[in-house]
């Protein structure tokens, strides 16, 4: 059975007395989660030894880091590798999110050599690719969304995209309130898991766990999840507010 995440993206939000009361809420929720289902918390790298200790009685729970560097060491100062998060027990990173593409000028090429040292590293890569809204509007989200896999996963093995993650994260839709709708969704869903079938064989394909990103909420997560070619969701916004990200969580093991 494929499994199922809901991810949760803080970004560069909150405080440390901000964050451990957030996590505190979360740690407290009671939950029904089965074994293929997940929930991963990927808070800004200073909380991460923090959150890793509060989550370590929860079997379901896990820790991730919002991005790594290409390189494993060095002098590269103010930068984080992919050794240092495996390390202190991190097991998922974020790679590829649209932030990171846009604010940081980060290429195909780049994230193809995160996904390197992050897999080297026995980390999973959360990797995300989606369009923008001007590619969007000129119906050109496949070809799109097609090369982001060709620059940055397709060099990889079968048994290394295995230790993957999509998040297929339309731009227009992160952070603006305006989500994809179910139909959207589980067509662009569809297709990267067809695009990975071409690459990789039906098998593999299908038993990657393919995430929507991009405004989901407790309002929507539910219709958005019960797509077939969804299988959980990377959240923004609603993740910061507990009450919001308990009911996705809800609606993951629904
Ligand atoms: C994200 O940052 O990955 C995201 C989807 O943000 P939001 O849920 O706020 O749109």
């Amino acid at each position: 059975m494929r499994k199922k995440i809901a991810a949760a993206n803080w970004k560069m939000n909150g405080t440390l007395t901000e964050a451990r009361q957030l996590a505190e809420a979360l740690v407290h929720a009671s939950f029904s989660l089965h074994d293929h289902q997940q929930v991963v918390i990927c808070p800004p790298f200073v909380y991460l030894m923090m959150l890793r200790e509060m989550f370590a009685q929860q079997p379901h729970w896990h820790i991730g880091a919002q991005n790594c560097f290409t390189e494993v060491s060095g002098a590269y100062t103010g930068e984080i590798s992919a050794a240092m998060l495996a390390s202190i027990g991190v097991e998922y990173v974020i790679i590829g999110h649209s932030e990171r593409r846009q604010y940081f000028h980060e290429t195909g090429d780049m994230l193809a050599r995160k996904l390197d040292v992050a897999l080297q590293h026995g980390l999973k890569p959360i990797f995300c690719c989606g369009e923008p809204l001007d590619v969007r509007q000129q119906e050109g989200q496949d070809a799109y969304v097609l090369q982001q896999l060709q620059d940055s996963v397709f060099h990889l093995s079968a048994e290394q995209l295995s230790r993957l993650v999509i998040a297929y994260e339309p731009v227009w839709a992160i952070g603006t309130g305006l989500n994809a709708t179910p139909e959207q969704a589980q067509q662009m869903h569809a297709f990267i898991r067809s695009c990975l079938a071409e690459q990789y064989g039906a098998e593999i394909a299908q038993s990657l766990t393919i995430l929507y990103g991009g405004s989901l909420k407790a309002a929507n997560a539910a219709e958005l999840f019960a797509c077939p070619d969804v299988d959980g969701g990377l959240v923004g916004g609603a993740s910061l507010k507990a009450a919001e990200f308990i009911q996705i969580v809800h609606a993951l093991s629904a």
